[in-house]
């Protein structure tokens, strides 16, 4: 049953457990896309590599600024 690897490799669940956030500190959360901050305020996005996560804020994936719903002339 050889096959090829995909890019995408299982975490370890023991590297999730002692990885924290370098900008917050907080827990980490694996998701399909790379590791989610799992604090609200940060929400920072690291990616994984070859199965070994890049926690640097520096390659982090910012999310998605949601912008306040400002009241401007327009008919929303
Ligand atoms: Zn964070």
């Amino acid at each position: 049953m050889a096959g090829k690897e995909l890019n995408m490799k299982p975490i370890d669940p023991k590297l999730l457990e002692i990885l924290a956030c370098p900008k917050c500190h907080a827990r980490i959360q694996e998701a399909a896309d790379g590791l989610h901050c799992t604090q609200a305020t940060c929400g920072l996005v690291y990616p994984v590599r070859d199965g070994i996560p890049i926690m640097l804020i520096e390659e982090a994936i910012r999310p998605p600024v949601s912008r306040q719903p400002q009241s401007s002339t327009g008919n929303g």
